[in-house]
Order: C-alpha cells, then structure tokens, then sequence
C-alpha cells in the first residue's frame, strides 16, 4: 500500500443537487425511485446488521498467524482457505488463477561499514516477550524485493529523501554521487522507495540504502512498539522498488497476463525491473553510518530526528554492501468470487483487497482482508435469504500487491475486454484499519455517492458515519474555510501504490479507496501484526467492522441502482480545478492557450447538470422503465473509458487515462500528460495532449446529452 497525504478537489463552486445527492432521511437515494429506496433501505438495513467484531478478530488471527508474503506457500494456502470461505458463503463460480511472475527474497544481505569504524548492521528487528509472534524465526531479515543482486565496497554519502533534488544539492556541495553508495531516508516528503532508487540508479550510485528516520514514524512522533503505535529502534520498512509507475504488474510480462506458458522478457528487457542493490534499515542500523558520515555538515531540513549533526559524506566513511537475491518466477494466485446479478449479469461491481504481506500484515493488508470476508460473509447471507443484487459483484483477494501490483495487474490485463465493458466500478481496499479516521478516495463522479452512502452508516460514536466525518473534518480545519460541498472531503486526486492502478489508469474503469487511518509507525515492519491491532489500531474491530459495513453498502448501492449514480458534474467540477491549476504553472500563460479546453469543460458542465436535472426528473416521476434505463446506463459507463487514450500518456503507455495517473514518487498526477509536458516546458507536447483532453471532453459532453435525451424520450 502507499501512504500519501491526502488532497481533496475543493472546487470553487460546487452547487450539489440536493434532490440527488446528499439527503438523508425519507428521500429518494441517487439513483433510486421511490420505491425503490424503500427495498434498498430494507436491504441496506438486513446487510448492516450481519458484519460481526468477533468474526473479523478471528479471521484476522488467522491471517496474521505466519508471515505470508507473495510467492509463499503460507500466502498460497491462505488464498484456498478464503476460496473455500467464498464457497461456504455461497458465492458462485469461485476460481483460483494463477500467474506465473517474478519474485525475489533473500540468499544474503549483508551492510557494512569499514571505516572510519568498523561495524556491521544487524538488519533484524527485535523481538518483544509482550508479542511471541515477534520471535518467530520465520520473519526475514530486511530486504528491499527486486533489489539486483551485487557487491560493492564504496564511500558512502547522506542524500537526505533520495529526490533529485537531493542530489543536485549534494553537487553543488561538490559530493559527486556516481559510485558511491547513497544513505537516504523514509521519507520527507514522501517519496516511494523505488522512485528513490530509480533517482539514485540514475545518478549513478552504486548502492542505496534507506532506513526510517525517527522524525518520520518513530518516537519523535509519539510512544513506540510496544508501548505505543510508532515503530521502535529496529523497525524496519520492507517494501519493493519495482519502477512499476512505469508500466504495473510483472515486470516480464508488461500489457500481458503472466499466465503459465505466457511469453516473458528477459530480464534486461524489462523496464520495470530495477538495476541498482537496494536494502532498507532501521534507524539504530543507520545510525552509526550517519555518526561516522564525515564532510560537510547537512542543511538544517535535511536533519533528521537522532540527536547527532546529519552530515553530507563523500570523505573517507566506507561500507561493504552485499546483496544476493533469489529472483525466480513463481506462482501468485488470484482468488475470485462472484454473485451473479439478477437482472443485469453482464454488469459488474468489483471489490477486493491484496493477501500477501511483507510479514504479518496486520494493517496491510489483514485488516482489509478481514473486513472484506465480513462483507463477502455478510452478501451470502443475503443471497441465502433470497436477496440477490440487480448487478453481478464479483471479489477478488490479489496476491503480489506488495511486489508490484502483480495479482490485480495480471487479472486485469486477462480480462481486459470484459472489464471494459461490464465493470460498473472498482471498490479496492488494502489496509481497512490503522485508526479510526475515514479517508476515502475516489474518481470524482463517485465522490457524492460516497458522502451519501456515510449517511446510511451508523458510527461506534452513536451518530452516523457522515457525522463523525464530517466534525472531525471540521475540527481539523478550524478557522480555516470550509469546502463548499461535503462531496470535497473525499480525495479525488488518486495516485498509485494498490491494486485500482490496472482498473483506473489501464482500463478506464472508474475506482474507489476505502481506510480507516490512525497514528501508525510499523508499516511493513514485523510489528504491522495482531498485536499492534489489539493494542493500539483497533481493539475492538469496530472499525474493521465499520469499513466492512461501508464498502457492502456502497457495493449495494452501485449494485442494485435504477440509474447508476455517478454525479458528472461534479467531476467537471474538479477537472476545471485541474485545468486552472496547469494555468498557474510557470510558463503556461506566455505558451499555451487553454481557453479552448475550458470551454469544452464548460460545455461538459452543462450537459452534466441537465443529465442530473433529468435523471431526477426521471426517477421522481418513475417514467421510464428497465430497458430505458439500460440505454442511460450503458452511457454512464462508457463516460470513463473516453478519458482513455490508446497511445496511452507520452512516455508511459501503460497508463492510458487522460485525466489521471500517478508521479514515479506515486503521488497522485492530474491530467498528467498535459501536466508533465508542462512541467517540461515542452511545448508542442502539451499542445498535443490539450487537444486529447478536449476532445474526450467533448465526446463525453455528447454522451452526457444522448443521455439526457433518452431519458426525455421516456417522460410521459
Ligand atoms: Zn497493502
């Protein structure tokens, strides 16, 4: 999973129809008749009721009894025991698929320093007696997946987060980076840890290490494990550094499904599969390499949180660094499940989480895990109660989501076809629960759904979902100005890092992110694990329990609408926020005329609003009837795949979407082709890619019309 702060859309004006959106009470829901808001409250209601505390504590004991990391044989059999538990739920056509992909742990990893003094890095966390699962020898030493394999006796220099900047900073200081082997830390600001060692591949380097500075998620932040939530001394972050923000999943098998027998590149083909020694460290193991750093003192924001002075190196400090990694293909499994819809088969809601975990995964990714099985647990007991959803969902539990979104990737490139004509949308949780603060992300048509649905959920506080939301909201922004509309409290701005990137960014299909977060300093470090959870994230799994209920409700409400209830125009809303904020970019205004684009958006707004005038219309007066309705909804659909580009943005033709992709840090990319060519000050390209955006624009603002048109034709 990633961890990124978060960005709402906060548009300038924002006017939601409360006739659609928004109310709670004895109004009609968005996308419902009358009557049928009655069923679905009745249904929502029946849901509600099922998702259990203690189930959800149970499962997630089983899932964080072994460390069960892609490739593994613990991860393998927890994936048949939640297909057996899809089974005894009674989901249908349950499947195991498997891909055949790359995986990589360690033979050894070895950081040493030579001098000025000689000491060598443990790269073993601590165990705790308050915590057996903290002993267990089957827990890995720390290794960064995918590092390449080498040996490397060199100086070793401090480049504070690893950013390119980092490094220009360290010449001008006349530290030359080539050869060397680059200390830097997690991270400030955050930056994914294959970006910095893809940065540090591209300077040169001949190694990077990066440990978890203590101002970061340590105890300048608070009480540390087990005494509190913050990682302790020897905490250390795994992670991959897969360039998977250039083309996602498989490194070998980039744009294809990784099915056994598949054609594989060969390694040195592949432009995702890192070419630099990679090896994370805790801080008590980088702490005698920064002591013993030498050169000139570091600037004082590149001074982290051990008491010592922070120096820049390049003198006389060198380590010995040894990695060799086992990089073999080996089978990930995708589980699947489905209920297949009653009225519309053919149209899919798609929800699911990733299984495997660096070690234990008690956040990342059980706690999602065992929210989801609460949810699919909950669906099943419906169906046996006769109640089964208009629209097919289907589930999924990924696997290789920590090593490069490979279970997802691979899934999605399978079933590429399909999914572009039948996904409705992708609800993706990875880790459901580090606290207990909502953060949901969404593409922006989805974003007053979201609000709605919290509505409908109550909260362990006694109100609602929305309430608790909505004041924490509040009280975090205090004195400052309030978004217009609550629809801008959800983070429409989605970068990367889980498994919506294949749905959103390669196939066009609109995403949702659901968590729950909270002060958490051991992600994918031994202590991430049952009793980090039971101390410290959620004790009670009333908020496992919470996710559970608003990810099943949402899942119902897309699944069994009349009309599908995504608002359009707020999307147009926040993509005139994007363009003005290209307009506010250096060079933008003496190069590039963007007043064609706002226009089409300005033409999108409007057919946006009339599609939401008449879908109110429509629904008030219970005009139009199932066939109708199927016209409209095949139109809602296809509004995503028009921000699709075949050519895909320049450089990185894998992710195809206009109007979103992420940076290589992972950090969330509006209009990013327009952007990035911007930010180039390439011109032409620009110009290029803002003659793409407005004829997807346009293309959907006739979409949105013929729609508004066919729910006329069916008014009385
Ligand atoms: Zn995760």
């Amino acid at each position: 999973m990633r961890t990124i702060a978060k960005w709402v859309c906060v548009p300038v004006a924002v006017v939601l129809s409360g006739l659609a959106f928004g109310q709670a009470g004895g109004a009609r829901m968005a996308g419902y008749s009358k009557a049928a808001t009655a069923r679905q409250r009745d249904i929502e209601d029946r849901f509600l009721r099922i998702p259990s505390p203690e189930k959800a504590r149970t499962l997630h004991r089983i899932l964080t009894a072994e460390p069960h990391p892609a490739g593994s044989e613990r991860n393998n059999e927890l994936g048949r025991d939640l297909a057996k538990q899809f089974e005894e739920q009674g989901w249908e056509d349950v499947k195991l698929h498997r891909y055949d992909v790359l995986v990589s742990d360690p033979r050894e990893v070895t950081v040493e320093m030579l001098s000025p003094v000689r000491y060598v890095a443990s790269l073993r966390e601590d165990a705790y007696e308050v915590d057996p699962d903290t002993s267990n020898p089957r827990v890995s030493r720390g290794y960064a997946s995918l590092s390449a394999s080498g040996e490397v006796t060199a100086p070793v220099i401090y480049a504070h987060s690893g950013n390119p900047d980092d490094y220009a900073l360290l010449k001008k200081h006349g530290i030359d980076p080539r050869g060397k082997i680059a200390l830097v830390r997690y991270s400030n600001p955050y930056s994914y840890r294959g970006f910095k060692a893809l940065t540090a591949q591209q300077e040169g380097a001949a190694a990077i290490l990066i440990y978890s500075d203590p101002a970061e998620d340590g105890y300048v932040r608070g009480k540390v494990f087990p005494e509190g939530p913050w990682g302790p001394e020897s905490h250390i972050q795994r992670g991959a550094i897969t360039y998977d923000f250039l083309v996602a999943g498989d490194p070998l098998t980039p744009g294809w499904p990784s099915l056994p027998g598949a054609r594989h590149l060969k390694p040195e083909e592949a432009k995702s599969l890192p070419g630099i020694m990679a090896v994370p460290m805790s801080w008590r193991d980088a702490k005698p390499i920064l002591e013993n750093m030498g050169g000139p003192a570091a600037p004082p924001a590149w001074q982290g949180g051990l008491k010592i002075q922070y120096r820049l190196g390049g003198g006389a400090a060198s380590l010995h660094v040894k990695v060799d990694m086992n990089t073999r293909l080996a089978p990930n499994y995708v589980v699947e499940a489905r209920i297949r819809g009653e009225q519309l088969p053919d149209e899919w809601v798609l929800i699911g989480n990733h299984r495997d975990a660096w070690e234990y995964g008690g956040v990342d990714p059980a706690s999602g895990t065992a929210s989801m099985m609460e949810v699919t647990r909950a669906l099943g007991e419906l169906k046996r109660q006769g109640v089964r959803p208009k629209r097919t969902i289907v589930v999924c539990s990924w696997d290789g989501e920590e090593i490069g979104l490979t279970g997802s990737t691979e899934w999605g490139e399978q079933f590429a076809e399909e999914l572009q004509s039948k996904l409705v949308a992708y609800l993706n949780v990875d880790s459901s629960t580090s606290g207990p603060e909502f953060e949901p992300s969404a593409v922006a048509s989805l974003a007053p759904l979201i609000v709605e649905v919290t509505r409908a959920i109550p909260h362990p506080s006694g109100g609602t979902l929305y309430s608790a939301w909505t004041e924490r909201h509040q009280r975090l922004t205090a004195g400052r100005k309030r978004p217009s509309a609550d629809s801008a409290l959800v983070d429409v701005r989605i970068g990367s890092g889980s498994d919506h990137t294949v749905f959103l960014n390669h196939l066009g299909r609109p995403t949702v992110g659901l968590t729950f977060t909270g002060p958490y300093g051991v992600y994918h470090s031994v202590y991430d694990d049952f009793y980090w959870m039971n101390h410290f994230g959620d004790p009670g799994y009333r908020y496992h329990v919470l996710l559970a209920q608003m990810w099943g409700v949402l899942t119902l409400r897309l699944a069994n609408a009349e009309i599908l209830p995504f608002d359009f125009a707020y999307y147009v809303d926040c993509v005139g926020q994007f363009i003005r904020e290209i307009r506010m970019k250096k060079g933008v205004a003496a190069h590039l005329d963007l007043s064609g684009l706002q226009a089409a958006n300005d033409r999108f707004r409007a057919a946006g609003l009339e599609l939401r005038r008449a879908t109110s219309r429509s629904l008030a007066s219970g005009s139009l009837g199932g066939p109708g309705f199927a016209a409209v909804n095949r139109s809602i659909m296809d509004v995503e795949s028009n921000w699709m580009h075949p050519d895909g943005i320049p450089g990185r033709p894998w992710f195809k979407h206009l109007l979103y992709a992420a940076r290589y840090t992972y950090a969330h990319l509006e209009l990013p082709g327009l952007t990035e060519a911007v930010e180039k000050e390439d011109w032409a390209t620009a110009r290029q890619q803002a003659q793409l955006l407005l004829e997807a624009i346009d293309k959907n603002a006739t979409l949105l019309r013929q729609a508004v048109s066919l729910l006329q034709a069916g008014r009385p």
